[in-house]
């Protein structure tokens, strides 16, 4: 076992595998090889990625999976991590793994390279991260704003392909932010054929954040959707099932992030990540001195869903939705 305790194994068995389906899709997964970055190329020190020696390669994701869903048959969507240092030619090669990849892209990339990147690797749409867009514009992160991620070229690409993105917004102030809120509807209309897949349902992983998001006027554009990456809190997930369609609302996790010993929290209308190991991730306490026994947040977002999830729709999020979708694009 690489990352099981008896006390993750009875969480299993007494939690989770009476409820999960027999397939699970996971629509949110990092994988990348070594050699997708420069020789000598390190991660921060902190950085969760050193977890796995700073590389996430897609025989150790299938590994893990046969450990922590071992009744399951486990598909996956998965790009590299989005990082200034990556090779961004690089895809990961699922080798025959149920599953589809996504591009990592930049504006500095031309729509011809994407669609360059696509085309040889057979993905089904793009990954755009800020840091790329504030590389590129010369802004401070804090500044980037959507429009800043994916150019009108690589969007006209992706619409006429019928291709997906999977956008983390940017901006503090994530999906309560008005002029996110303006620029991801904008997306949505002008170019229907993209399937909008807002990761973290909008980085809304407090109360107030996604109560004063615009979740529901995306109810009238079917292309788009959610995926619940990292998302611990049933709260915010039964919050998003009374104001937007089950069916496009994705399981995703965030691997191998989610491969951690952690939970997030709501802290008074804010929310920080409880590591229960050294690493940190955006805003992280770390129980430096191992007084709670933690799972990985990977078990805590499943027991999320399964608490907030309506039963007729459980199969449908975690595994029919992201099935259909990406299926439906491999097909085009
Ligand atoms: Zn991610």
């Amino acid at each position: 076992m690489i990352l099981m305790n008896e006390n993750d194994h009875r969480i299993y068995q007494e939690e989770l595998a009476p409820r999960l389906p027999a397939r699970i899709f996971d629509a949110h997964v990092h994988v990348f090889d070594k050699d997708f970055f420069p020789p000598g190329f390190e991660f921060a020190k902190l950085s969760v990625y050193n977890k796995f020696n700073g590389e996430f390669p897609v025989s150790l994701w299938h590994e893990l999976m046969k450990e922590l869903l071992p009744q399951q048959e486990v598909w996956l969507n998965c790009f590299s991590t989005p990082n200034l240092k990556l090779d961004r030619n690089r895809v990961p090669d699922l080798k025959g793994i149920n599953g589809f990849t996504m591009v990592v892209v930049s504006p500095a990339d031309s729509a011809e390279d994407v669609r360059k990147r696509v085309e040889a690797t057979g993905s089904i749409g793009v990954k755009p991260y800020l840091n790329f867009a504030a590389d590129f514009y010369g802004k401070k992160s804090n500044d980037v704003e959507v429009f800043d991620m994916v150019t009108p070229e690589q969007l006209e690409y992706l619409n006429e392909k019928s291709l997906a993105v999977t956008f983390h917004i940017p901006r503090s102030a994530r999906f309560a932010d008005p002029l996110n809120q303006r620029q991801m509807i904008a997306l949505c209309e002008k170019y229907p054929n993209i399937k909008f897949i807002f990761a973290h349902i909008g980085r809304a992983y407090f109360m107030k954040n996604i109560r004063e998001s615009n979740l529901a006027e995306f109810v009238q554009y079917p292309n788009a959707y959610f995926d619940t990456a990292m998302l611990n809190n049933p709260d915010i997930l039964k919050y998003t099932y009374d104001h937007f369609p089950a069916e496009r609302i994705l399981f995703g996790t965030d691997a191998p992030i989610a491969l951690l010993r952690g939970k997030s929290v709501e802290i008074n209308n804010q929310y920080a990540y409880l590591m229960g190991e050294n690493y940190a991730i955006g805003t992280s306490i770390i129980d430096t001195s191992g007084v709670v026994k933690f799972t990985t947040f990977f078990y805590e977002q499943l027991r999320a869903i399964i608490e907030a999830t309506p039963e007729k729709d459980l199969e449908n999020v975690l595994f029919n939705n992201s099935h259909k979708l990406f299926t439906g694009i491999k097909a085009l």
